[in-house]
Parts: structure tokens; sequence; C-alpha cells
């Protein structure tokens, strides 16, 4: 199976992401994490990547694809994908949407995590703490410049999957565990929902 997470910074894309790789045995594709590996790596590459990243701006469509491309040949792709925080410009859809042809898969699902604004900003606030700062674009500054972009950049492709009757709407402000039960009865996964 084949899934697409979308929702603001902060929705908890993340969270849900594994338990569904975990249920599903299907691989989540991170790009948000792929990315600050490479930060990690202390590359030119990374350091160039942080830039972008702590700006709140996006990193270049060719580069995102070439990522998301290489990663998917992966072996581990073979159950299907939970992909987090890709497509996030029409652009990017449009890229994954010839991957798919051209290997004969499809999307079969994709889920928003809908969270209002209001509560974003003291849900990264919290991660923060919790995780000593690990992630340098969670403060206040780069949040307001992350949900712009989400709103202006990457909300615009979900005419597109909606269109084509795949779009599965999800009440991100209820209780974690809740959450993920309204995904597996949004996915027709009734085992674990
Ligand atoms: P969040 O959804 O919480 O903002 P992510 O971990 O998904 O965080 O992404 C962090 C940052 O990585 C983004 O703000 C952006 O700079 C970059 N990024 C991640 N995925 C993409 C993508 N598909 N296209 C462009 N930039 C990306």
């Amino acid at each position: 199976m084949n899934i697409i997470m979308f929702g603001p910074p902060g929705a908890g894309k993340g969270t849900q992401a594994k338990r569904l790789e975990e249920a599903l045995g299907a691989k989540q594709l991170s790009t948000g994490d792929m990315l600050r590996a490479e930060l990690a790596s202390g590359s030119e590459m990374g350091k160039a990547l942080k830039e972008i990243m702590d700006a709140g701006q996006l990193v270049p469509d060719d580069v995102m694809v070439k990522l998301i491309q290489y990663a998917m040949e992966s072996p581990d792709c073979a159950k299907g994908v939970i992909l987090d925080g890709f497509p996030r410009t029409v652009p990017q859809a449009e890229a994954l949407d010839d991957m798919l042809k051209a290997s004969g898969k499809k999307i079969d699902h994709v889920l928003v995590l809908e969270v209002d604004d209001s509560i974003l900003l003291s849900r990264i606030q919290k991660r923060a703490a919790e995780t000593g700062g690990a992630r340098s674009d969670d403060n206040a500054d780069t949040l307001k410049k992350r949900l712009d972009v989400y709103h202006s950049q990457t909300a615009p492709i979900l005419p597109y999957y909606e269109q084509q009757n795949l779009l599965r709407r999800i009440d991100g402000m209820a209780e974690m565990d809740d959450v993920t039960a309204e995904i597996h009865k949004a996915i027709g996964n009734k085992q674990a929902a």
C-alpha cells in the first residue's frame, strides 16, 4: 500500500507515519529525516541544506525528486511506502506521478492531518523543549515561515488528489491513539482499527 501524509508542521505526520510503517510493513520515507541526516554528516551539501531549512524555505524540487526516487528504488519499499514530507509542491507531485507510472505503482490513500494553525506553535515549542532543541527550525520565527510555505505551496496540491478521490481528512487535534484509529478506518485497515 502506498500512502502520502500531508499536514502542517507539528501536525504529527512523523508519529503517525511510524505507526503505519509498523502496522502495514510499508516503509516510511521522511524527507525531513533524510535531509537532517545529510546535515548531521557535516557535508558541504548539508551546510547548504541547513541554511534553507533554518529559513523555513523549501529545498529545490530537483534535489528532492532525486532523493525520493533513489529511496523508492530500495528493496525496503517493495511492500509500499508512507511518504512523509513529499510531495510538497505541485512539480514534486507531478514528478511522483511520473515515477509511479514508470514502475506500475499507484497511490492508494492521501491522508491530511488537519490541525489549526493556532495550536501548532505550542506543539513545536513542546517538541523543542523535549528534544533539547534538536531541530534548529523548531522556533516561532521559522515555524511562521514553514506554515506560510505549507499554505501557499503544499496545500494547493490537495485538490489534485481530491479529484482522484484519494483524499482522507483526519482530525489531527484528537488524542494520538484516536488519530491512529481514524487513519486505520480511513484506509480500510479493519484489523488495526
Ligand atoms: P515539518 O513538516 O515539521 O515542517 P519536515 O521534517 O518534514 O518538517 O521538513 C523540514 C524541512 O525540510 C522543511 O521545512 C524543508 O526545508 C525541508 N523539506 C522536507 N521535505 C521537503 C520537500 N519535499 N521539498 C522541499 N523541502 C523539503
